[in-house]
């Protein structure tokens, strides 16, 4: 177990103990001195490991690995015949971070182990502390050096937290990712919506290009609606929209969007993560079976 990992581990723990602090007696509230509110604890999975198959897919197979280079593969292709019809001088092509160069395998994995869904608390930590933890996605670094040679700008938008940004800085160093100005990498102050950070690269460059694993790394026409998880037309109904929304644009994949595969997380769980419901929005049993 890595260091970043222990830590993580350390804090997962804590939380437990503090819950079994708090189960054994109100007592040991009542005589503590008044002080800030005991943070919440850690969500655990449910059902539980979720999301395996999912990670195990990122994680070993091929087929996650071959669909990377696909990507990375069209993307160059996407690239070559853009600065073949124009200078490069003002051309750029727009990059997420977090499952398109950096791989997070081992945060998914902590998850994995302690049985625990997805908490801010502890994405914040793994970013600030992972650095040396990281891995590179397939092909990544490939097309990054690519776009250098072919003398276009690459930006990193992502919604990686701007106080950590020195320690993105690092972690995109050590998997050897040419560094970028600070003004090309556009990280996350106040809000996930990207639209604004797009629209800054856009008035300096012609992007001809964007790569992401999460369609809100293209448009915030792919964001999720704000849901009553309790009335589940609502929940049918947002499925629905994000996929129209893909199919209005039908054109753009694969020619000025690039997409990453990403099973393990993203704007399409959220309208999920409603139990056994869920299978409610598996594909309707064959008749008579
Ligand atoms: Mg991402």
């Amino acid at each position: 177990m890595s260091r970043a990992q222990h830590r993580i581990s350390a804090v997962v723990m804590a939380s437990a103990g503090m819950l079994t602090a708090f189960a054994l007696g109100n007592w040991v509230a009542a005589q503590a001195p008044p002080g800030p509110a005991a943070p919440a604890a850690y969500k655990p999975e449910e059902p539980a490991n979720r999301g395996l198959d999912a990670n195990l897919f990122m994680q070993s197979s091929a087929e996650y690995r071959a669909c990377c280079y696909q990507a990375y593969n069209l993307a160059a292709l996407r690239l070559k015949e853009a600065t073949a019809k124009q200078p490069a001088g003002k051309l750029a092509t727009v990059m997420d971070l977090d499952e398109c160069v950096i791989d997070n395998a081992g945060f998914q994995a902590m998850l994995l182990r302690s049985n625990l869904a997805y908490d801010q608390r502890l994405w914040d930590m793994w970013e600030l502390e992972n650095a040396d933890q990281v891995a590179l996605i397939p092909g990544a670094k490939e097309f990054i050096l690519v776009a250098g040679k072919l003398g276009v700008t690459v930006a990193y938008i992502s919604n990686r937290n701007d106080k950590s940004r020195e320690q993105t800085k690092k972690a995109l160093a050590r998997l050897g990712i040419p560094a970028a100005a600070d003004g090309l990498l556009k990280l996350s102050t106040d809000t996930s919506d990207k639209t604004k950070r797009r629209q800054e690269v856009e008035r300096e460059y012609t992007v001809v290009l964007y790569v992401g694993d999460n369609l809100r790394d293209f448009d915030e026409a792919f964001r999720c609606r704000k849901l009553d998880k309790k009335r589940p037309e609502e929940i049918t109904q947002a499925i629905q929209e994000r996929k129209d929304a893909t199919d209005m644009h039908r054109d753009a994949w694969g020619d000025k969007w690039i997409v990453l595969p990403n099973p393990a997380y993203g704007e399409w769980m959220k309208p999920l993560g409603q139990g056994r419901a869920d299978l409610d929005r598996l594909a309707p049993p064959i008749p008579g079976k």
